[in-house]
């Protein structure tokens, strides 16, 4: 049994495959140069032996998969989940080479896991736990190698453990080893908005291309968590109507508009969005009622696959920016193609938070710190001249294609070139 056929038979992976042989055949590549992109450069798996709080001992798995460094250090989140495996880290270190390379960011691609189901540990079971990942990885990342980050069941707490862990193995503190770390340790407070700082950024620049500007458009948000409530936030501050947002307990909407910072305030307290009442708000119990609403935008920031085929011929807004990771399912997305819909893609539209990582990470090594007016502004800086930068090269050579596959050929055609500079193929 080879190594590859740890990750090969995965069905995440294979679907990862896929999409790189789709952009594959619109840049031309040859399947030579597919198989060296469809393997990760480095892939270890880890033990790590746990001694719980009764006295037993328990083993867990995990890995950290490099997939390319074409364009820089490799850079990825960290997930804890009881459904980890070899597969879907490979998988998801190679999208994030192409989120990274589309980001216009000077990082690789790299992702890391542990097989656990976090809520079975105490805190201190789980400082352990984090802290022998790291010590077991720790030869393979760095400031100037590999950065990890947090993603599913990860957070700054973790990257505060993994951080200090790291500095005791080198000797020294090395802020710039890991990013979103709590800002008393180096990370930026800014981080919180960033993912949907960039969502609503998206927006702002796709509305200006496709729908004559943000001002009084309608925006209706599905999902009113972390990306959903801040893409609210701002896309109302820059003159955007946000009518509806939407949560597990279903949607408001008013079509004069919603309050967004009320509503922010109504969920952090009662945890619903449907408990917001004000002008003549009208609550419906099903949250998928967002994406029949007569609105200009629509913007999925809960989970994977709520655009489908059963419900995207409801749709009526013009433009669709993907807050959420994987929301369209590939059928509706042709579906939306075909009838001129825009969907700007999750690998683009929601990046914000990795390029606000990059803005720590360079702090980190100049030892200066910006503010968070600062630090935002170099977020929109960075994004918007990137998705104008996407945007023209889909218009000049890819039109005939839906956004997100153009996007998948932008990335790895920048990924190609950068090693064939350097001579690797
Ligand atoms: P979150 O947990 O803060 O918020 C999720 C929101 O979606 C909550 O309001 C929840 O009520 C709602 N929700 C969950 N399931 C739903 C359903 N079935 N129907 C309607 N609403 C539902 O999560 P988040 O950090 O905002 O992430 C949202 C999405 O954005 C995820 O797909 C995530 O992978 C992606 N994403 C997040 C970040 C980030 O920095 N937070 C970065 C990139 C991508």
């Amino acid at each position: 049994m080879s190594l590859a056929s740890l990750y090969e038979n995965d069905p995440v992976y294979q679907q990862a495959v896929q999409q790189l042989k789709q952009a594959a055949a619109i840049l031309g590549l040859p399947d030579e140069v597919v198989e060296v992109l469809r393997h990760p450069e480095r892939l270890i798996q880890v033990k790590i032996v746990v001694k719980k709080d009764d006295g037993k001992i328990a083993t867990f798995i995990g890995w950290r998969s490099q997939h390319n460094s074409a364009l820089g250090p490799y850079k990825g989140g960290v997930r804890y989940s009881e459904n980890a495996t070899a597969g879907e880290t490979v998988a998801l270190s190679m999208w994030m080479t192409w989120k990274n390379s589309l980001a216009g960011i000077p990082y690789g691609g790299g992702k890391g896991s542990v097989r656990v189901n976090p809520k079975t540990l105490s805190p201190r079971e789980l400082e352990e736990l984090s802290r022998k990942y790291f010590a077991a990885i720790s030869r393979m990342v760095g400031p100037d190698v590999d950065i990890p980050a947090p993603d599913v069941y990860t957070n700054p707490q973790t990257m505060a453990w993994y951080f200090d862990e790291y500095s005791k193995i080198v000797g020294y503190n090395a802020w710039g080893v890991v990013t979103a770390k709590p800002p008393e340790l180096g990370g930026l407070t800014a981080r919180v908005v960033s993912t949907g700082y960039g969502v609503a950024l998206g927006v702002r620049e796709a509305a200006k291309k496709w729908l004559g500007g943000l001002e009084g458009k309608t925006v209706a948000i599905h999902g009113f968590g972390n990306v959903g409530s801040y893409a609210a936030k701002y896309l109302a501050e820059w003159g955007a109507k946000v009518v509806a947002v939407s949560d597990t307990s279903g949607v408001v909407y008013d079509p004069k508009g919603l309050k967004v910072e009320e509503v922010m305030e109504v969920k952090e307290k009662t945890g619903k969005v449907t408990n917001y009442r004000s002008g003549d708000v009208k609550v419906y119990s099903s949250d998928k009622a967002v994406f029949g609403l007569p609105v200009d935008v629509i913007v999925p920031a809960a989970t994977e696959n709520v655009i489908t085929k059963a419900n995207v011929n409801e749709i009526k807004a013009k433009l669709i920016v993907e807050g959420a990771n994987g929301p369209t399912t590939p059928e509706a997305d042709e579906i939306l193609h075909k009838k001129g819909v825009i969907v700007v893609p999750d690998i683009l539209a929601n990046a914000g938070g990795v390029v606000m990582s990059w803005i720590e990470w360079s702090n980190n090594r100049m030892g200066c710190w910006l503010t968070d007016e600062e630090a935002l502004a170099r977020l929109d800086k960075m994004m918007t001249s990137n998705f104008n930068k996407v945007f023209d090269e889909w218009e000049k050579k890819y039109k005939e294609y839906p956004m997100r596959i153009a996007a998948y050929a932008i990335a790895v055609d920048r990924v190609v070139k950068a090693m064939k500079l350097r001579g690797w193929i």
